[in-house]
């Protein structure tokens, strides 16, 4: 197989060691005459298996021992939006939300059909070219009736990120980090949950790994709603209230390893930097050809996103590029453009074909 140049924006381009792997274990897993996909969830292999990904992801992040839970859920991070909604907007409870992109704003939109939500910083008003200042927003409030602050750690669509994770003092902060995480080293610790769809840096779509510190979770056991949408019903079974998505929890597992053998999340921070500046490269040394959709401090390294001139060099871009191997270059719908998605999967040679062939188009079109 000739493997083409994959900036999808999720599902996105996945190692193919960890494709290999997955093939290679599809029939029979682990010498049991059997798929890990014929098993019982209850079965010791796959209780195991389970908990190997949850230790695997804590020790990555720094996290092990540190009061934290992983828990693997199922309707990506768009669930996530009303779950957490639903189980710490108590009454008389605000969810405060920064508003830096559109999947940050369907998060604050379901928070709305559930209870008190409100935004406290938004980069709207710059068509979100750049991200929100969050400190003022955060000044105003009271520990005592806000029930966390939500932030999106980066706008997929967009192609914003936050260099700097804000300090919510003793309001649990909860991030989105379906597009960014462990591809830099943040810190973790001012998190009281986060969580991430698989689809992007974690493996393939179908599970979504939410981490959750412990006073939340005895938060959430005292939600009334029904137990399935518990994270307590979650953290007490071990994800095995329900029949889980064993076989992406496992794919994600061989991701983790992956993403341990490269050298972990330091060596992941330290490619995406050399991948983003291939291309941030490219779009600032073209005279303007290229130009950048989101302001330069606020650049994200996984998700790039810039204009040609007019609409007919873009498409004339998106159509040499998939030609020329390229694939997931256009932008998405809402924002137009081109976006290239250059998650962890995504190898540095990647970028820098792309930076090449972004060069040779300018030579040619510009
Ligand atoms: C992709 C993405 C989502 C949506 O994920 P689903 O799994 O499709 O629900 C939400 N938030 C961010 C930041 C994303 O990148």
């Amino acid at each position: 197989m000739n493997r083409t140049y994959n900036f999808n924006p999720g599902p996105a381009a996945l190692p193919l060691e960890v494709l290999e792997q997955g093939r290679d274990s599809f029939v029979e897993y682990a010498g049991q005459g059997m798929s890990l996909m014929e098993m019982s969830h209850r079965s010791k292999p796959v209780e195991r298996m389970i908990a190997e990904t949850e230790e695997l992801l804590l020790e990555l992040i720094g996290l092990q021992g540190a009061g934290y839970r992983v828990l693997f859920m199922s309707g990506g991070a768009s669930a996530q939006f009303a779950l957490l909604a639903m189980n710490f907007l108590a009454a008389a409870k605000t969810g405060r939300y920064v508003l830096s992109g559109s999947f940050s704003e369907k998060a604050y939109e379901e928070a709305l059909t559930v209870g008190a939500a409100e935004a406290i910083a938004s980069g709207k008003t710059t068509g979100w070219a750049r991200l929100p200042g969050i400190d003022e927003g955060l000044a105003r409030f009271s520990v005592a009736d806000t029930a966390y602050v939500h932030l999106t750690t980066n706008n997929t669509i967009e192609g914003s990120q936050f260099k700097e994770i804000p300090d919510t003092g003793g309001i649990p902060l909860i991030g989105d980090m379906t597009s960014d995480i462990l591809s830099r080293q943040i810190e973790w610790r001012r998190f009281a949950m986060f969580y991430a769809g698989a689809q992007k840096n974690l493996g393939p779509a179908g599970v979504t790994a939410v981490v959750i510190r412990e006073d939340l979770l005895a938060a959430s056991a005292e939600a009334k709603i029904p137990a399935i949408f518990r994270y307590a019903t979650y953290a007490s079974n071990n994800s095995l209230y329900n029949t889980p998505p064993v076989h992406g929890i496992y794919m994600m597992k061989l991701m983790l390893e992956w993403t341990a053998r490269q050298g972990g999340v330091a060596a992941m921070e330290a490619r995406s930097a050399e991948k983003a500046a291939l291309l941030y490269d490219a779009i600032d040394a073209s005279g303007g050809f290229y130009a950048g959709i989101v302001e330069r401090p606020y650049r994200s390294a996984m998700n790039a996103t810039w204009r040609l001139p007019d609409e007919t060099l873009e498409k004339a871009f998106v159509q040499e590029a998939q030609d020329a191997g390229f694939a997931g270059l256009a932008g998405h719908r809402s924002v137009g453009g081109i976006r290239a998605s250059i998650y962890n999967g995504v190898p540095v040679e990647a970028c820098s074909a792309l930076a090449g062939f972004m060069n040779d188009f300018r030579k040619r079109r510009g």
